[in-house]
């Protein structure tokens, strides 16, 4: 695209964005789509038909109003926040984390996170003017603590972040090594707990301990992906001021009125998660019967899987018509891993019956 733009534009536009790759969403057309950890299941159809009478009847004709207001109450509610502490919305965590780098985009300050990591962090704070510092994770994906809080002493972050499993590698970190980073922290911690509808444990009952601590879910893991739909919880003078960068529309009545019926049928996504809990075990299981692959231990709807040539297992797949993520390329400790997310049991059945028969390809 850069070759065609306009001579007369190049100045104005940044370099940086220019030298920069769009992000890429995989065409999953046809094929088995295990490459997002997006929830397989759609809505029983008498949801569907109930969801549809009350988008109908929503005021498209208004700006977003009192029925946000009424979504982030109910939400306030179901997550069962601190005393003192306040719940703002975004257009998914991805806005939070864009209006989190905004609010402290002064000149000089920092973002730090483990990696491999979610690359919406680094992205964020490129984009607003931050420097990004990416601190490994140990060979087994632990926290290096020391480092850690070193690069915490050197650089004097404005936030750091801690995803909690975190993506890709889908483990929940050692909760002594996250104290140590909060309490060596100068600026905002912020866990993402974007997979907790599958995690065995939570930060929430914790957060009263530290006030710079800030809890940040998303409806997208839970089953709403598509919605757009996070939230940002903490000290209510701290989120109060993350929440002065937000656009003053940024939920739409849409995005609303779908998050407010999801939370009133709560008890159909849980049993979808505990499904997809049950799923993942099974998975690991085969995935442990299977030769020469090492497959990690998972809180979240994926499981990332070290192979003997991540290309070729992708390939493979993808021929056999199942799309999983290829994540070799995005750090040197997931040298040749790939990550599946979990699906339908119908949808595991073929991913384990295409990556058997990919593995015994591949090791010929
Ligand atoms: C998927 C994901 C998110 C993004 O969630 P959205 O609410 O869909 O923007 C945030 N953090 C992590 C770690 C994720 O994997």
């Amino acid at each position: 695209m850069t070759a065609s733009l306009p001579d007369r534009l190049t100045r104005y536009l940044r370099d940086d964005v220019r030298a920069m790759h769009a992000y890429v969403v995989q065409d999953a057309a046809g094929l088995i789509k295990l490459d997002a950890m997006e929830n397989p299941f759609t809505l029983p159809p008498a949801l569907q038909a109930a969801l549809g009478e009350r988008l109908g009847k929503v005021e498209l004709n208004r700006y977003p109003g009192p029925r946000v207001e009424l979504l982030r109450r109910k939400l306030t509610e179901h997550v069962g926040i601190p005393e003192g502490y306040e719940l703002i919305l975004g257009n998914g965590s991805d806005e939070l984390i864009s209006l989190l780098a905004l609010a402290c985009a002064k000149p000089g300050a920092k973002v730090l996170a483990p990696l491999p990591g979610f690359v919406m962090y680094e992205i964020s704070a490129r984009l607003q003017g931050l420097d990004f510092v990416g601190v490994p994770l140990t060979e087994d994906f632990e926290l290096n603590a020391p480092a850690m809080v070193a690069a915490i002493e050197r650089h004097a972050p404005a936030i750091v972040y801690i995803a909690y499993p975190n993506n890709p590698t889908a483990n929940l970190w050692d909760d002594a090594a996250i104290e140590r980073i909060i309490a060596a922290a100068p600026g905002l911690v912020v866990i993402d707990e974007a997979y907790q509808p599958f995690a065995s444990r939570s930060w929430l009952g914790r957060l009263a301990e530290h006030p710079h601590v800030l809890l940040m879910r998303t409806l997208s893991k839970f089953g709403l992906a598509g919605v757009r739909l996070g939230y940002l919880v903490g000290p209510r003078e701290v989120v109060g001021e993350i929440d002065k960068a937000r656009p003053p529309y940024n939920v739409s009545v849409l995005n609303c009125e779908a998050a407010l019926f999801a939370l009133e049928h709560a008890a159909e996504f849980e049993r979808q998660a505990t499904m997809l809990k049950q799923e993942r075990e099974r998975v690991q299981a085969a995935l442990a019967q299977l030769p020469g692959i090492r497959a990690y231990p998972s809180e979240a709807n994926m499981i990332l899987v070290r192979v003997s040539d991540a290309a070729a297992v992708f390939a493979g797949l993808k021929a056999r018509g199942v799309l999983i993520k290829n994540v070799c390329g995005l750090h040197p400790l997931l040298a040749n891993c790939v990550r599946l997310t979990v699906g339908t049991p119908g949808e595991n059945e073929a991913l384990l019956a295409a990556l058997s028969a990919t593995l015994k390809e591949v090791s010929k």
